[in-house]
């Protein structure tokens, strides 16, 4: 709104003052000097004072005060000596008088005006903001097309009708204003009295908020947030309401969902047997599970928002910053996607191993990796107490195996010793007539004994390696050696049954990688169970063969030509407890599978009645760049 200015506000121009004080004075003066015949010197007084008040009245205040001076002056020249008689003084008391009232008066009035002028201009900004903002309101009010706004009379009726709440309740402006705002609820609602109770409680509490049911145009329900709020004039009586209605249909309905699968996310954080952490791009922990707190020791509110590095030892506590910032700068991955076993560190600084998942998500802009922990404390200690338990049975196996072998074994050192008895009675009996010829035969027969005496010994030593316990010691050994090695205990006293041993070694199959006595307790179990199952076979040969096999393997073979294998077995020959003997304990073959399958090797048999059994296991075959690497 334009502010227009009045003409007596603001102050005359001196000019304007000048001209004004000049024309009335001499208007007067010379009203005074035409007169004067008539009315003697009277009026000039009274002229002089019109000629004041018609300066203040035209151009204000300055230009009384000096059109009062102008025409005092006027006045004194005109009436000669106004101090002449009393008359005369008391008509200029009286102008001079008048004239400083004139000039007062006009000088408050001024005032008065100049503020009223102020007022005025005050209240034409202020009419002008309040259109401006009613304006700039209702632009808010349309353009807020997500809220359905719109104002009541004091009895319920619409008066003002927003573009939300078209778009939302799909009635348009013209034919919703006027109607009751009952009509928005459903019928059982209207039924009940819920329109008039709710602006009543609007009205008794000033503001009213409920998330209910509503209905559009269309007779659709949706899910409304509602607001009404009693709206009263300056003399506290009731206007009528505003009311502010969201639909919040869909945003209930995530918000449902989203509580839904926080829930079923919980519960299986609660049971899930793996412990799981999930951190942010900092390394700050966001959840920390229930299986975790039991793994660590530590409760959820001691670790969240601290760093995960609290849960490694070192190196890794000091180095994990330094991991995440790489990989957010590089892009590549050591651990993420791929599980490998790292040790954690306990609240109470024991450590903990465990095999560590960690998956990456990127929500909302933001990235979080989880770490899933699975314990390994159980099933590490478990592992080491079956290979202990192993490595005791495979040790039992050996001993009872050479404790079967002992009647041979001891015929076999039987030999050796009878011999050197005899050698060295002999000697004995040719010492009685020494002479040159005779000592030579002497020094022959205690070399022979020496001989037996050492083969003795060889077979003690070999069976007491065999039956000691040791470490397992995987080494690189030439298979030919560690063949005829077993052999040496294996054969003991089978060529006695009538059985020959043929030796088919390939010389480019060799060194493997192995534990010396546990693959000689391998050898020895396989040709014993081939030397009994020829007990009653025509011919009687073992034949122990090596060959190079694929993948870098070495395959040993020991086949016999006995009956083959017992139908009944031939499906679980390696289980343990199995066996057609009398005396047999089953064990064997079973032993024989852990020792090929802890070397990385595999065991097997091909058997055909009537064709004998050949069993064939393997061993790493080691190539010599890998030898001169050890
Ligand atoms: P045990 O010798 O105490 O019976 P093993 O595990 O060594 O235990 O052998 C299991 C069974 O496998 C034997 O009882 C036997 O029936 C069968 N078997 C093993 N080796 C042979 C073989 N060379 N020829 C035929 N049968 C065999």
């Amino acid at each position: 709104m334009a502010v227009r200015l009045s003409p007596q506000a603001s102050p005359a121009s001196p000019a304007r003052v000048v001209i004004t004080s000049l024309l009335s004075v001499c208007i007067a003066t010379l009203a005074a000097i035409a007169l004067e015949p008539f009315l003697a010197d009277r009026p000039t007084w009274l002229l002089l004072t019109i000629a004041v008040l018609a300066s203040a009245w035209a151009s204000g205040v300055m230009a009384a005060a000096a059109t009062a001076f102008a025409s005092a002056l006027s006045g004194v020249l005109l009436v000669d000596t106004p101090f002449r008689d009393a008359d005369r003084l008391v008509h200029a008391a009286g102008f001079v008088t008048i004239s400083l009232g004139i000039v007062l008066l006009m000088r408050r009035l001024s005032h008065w005006r100049e503020a009223a002028h102020v007022h005025e201009i005050d209240a034409g900004e202020s009419s002008r903001k309040a259109q401006e903002t009613a304006e700039e309101q209702a632009l808010l009010i349309d353009g807020a097309t997500t809220l359905a706004i719109y104002m009541l009379d004091a009895r319920g009726h619409i008066t003002i009708w927003n573009k939300g709440a078209e778009r939302i309740k799909g009635w348009k402006e013209q034919e919703i204003l006027g109607r009751s705002a009952a009509a928005f609820y459903p019928h059982e609602d209207v039924a009940k009295g819920k329109p008039e109770a709710d602006l009543a409680q609007a009205r008794a509490d000033g503001r009213f908020q409920e998330e209910t049911w509503r209905l559009r145009k269309d007779g659709s329900e949706f899910l409304a947030d509602v607001t009404i709020t009693a709206l009263h004039d300056a003399d506290g009586r009731l206007r009528g309401f505003g009311k502010v209605v969201r639909d919040i249909t869909d945003e209930k309905a995530a918000e449902r969902a989203i509580e839904k699968r926080e829930a079923q996310l919980n519960a299986i954080l609660a049971t899930v047997p793996d412990a799981m952490v999930t951190i942010d791009a900092e390394g700050t922990m966001l959840s920390f599970s229930n299986a975790a707190q039991r793994m660590f020791g530590y409760d959820e509110s001691e670790v969240l928002g601290k760093n995960v590095s609290m849960l490694m030892p070192s190196p890794d506590r000091e180095a994990h910053d330094g991991y995440i910032t790489q990989y957010l700068k590089t892009g590549q991955a050591h651990i993420i996607g791929s599980t490998r076993r790292v040790m954690g560190c306990r609240k109470d600084g024991t450590l903990v191993p465990h095999e560590l998942a960690i998956g990456e998500a990127t929500g909302g802009g933001e990235r979080v990796f989880t770490g899933f922990m699975r314990d390994l404390t159980d099933q590490e200690a478990t592992a080491a107490r079956l290979k202990d338990l192993q490595s005791e049975l495979i040790h039992v196996s050996r001993v009872s195996a050479m404790g079967a072998m002992a009647s041979t074994l001891a015929h076999e050192l039987n030999q050796p010793i009878t011999a050197v008895v005899n050698y060295v009675q002999i000697a004995n009996i040719l010492l009685e007539s020494p002479d040159p010829q005779t000592v030579a035969e002497v020094r022959d027969a205690l070399a022979d004994a020496a001989g037996e005496a050492l083969r003795a010994g060889q077979i003690v030593r070999r069976l007491r390696d065999f039956v000691a316990r040791g470490e397992v010691q995987k080494q690189v050994h030439d298979l030919p050696t560690l063949i005829e090695e077993a052999c040496s205990l294996g054969l003991v006293g089978l060529s006695e049954h009538g059985i020959t041993v043929r030796l088919q070694l390939d010389q480019a199959a060799t060194p493997v990688l192995a534990d010396r006595i546990q693959i000689e307790q391998v050898l020895v179990n396989l040709i014993r169970n081939a030397a009994e199952a020829m007990v009653e076979s025509p011919t009687r040969i073992i034949t122990i063969a090596s060959a190079l096999g694929s993948a870098g393997m070495v395959r040993v073979t020991i086949a016999d030509t006995g009956p083959g294998l017992d139908e009944g077995v031939a499906s679980q020959l390696f289980q343990a407890f199995l066996s057609t003997k009398t005396d047999g304990m089953g064990l064997g073959l079973s032993i024989c599978r852990t020792i090929v399958e802890a070397h990385g090797g595999k065991i097997w048999v091909e058997s055909s009645a009537g064709h004998g059994t050949r069993f064939h296991f393997t061993l790493m075959h080691i190539i010599s760049e890998e030898r001169d690497e050890r």
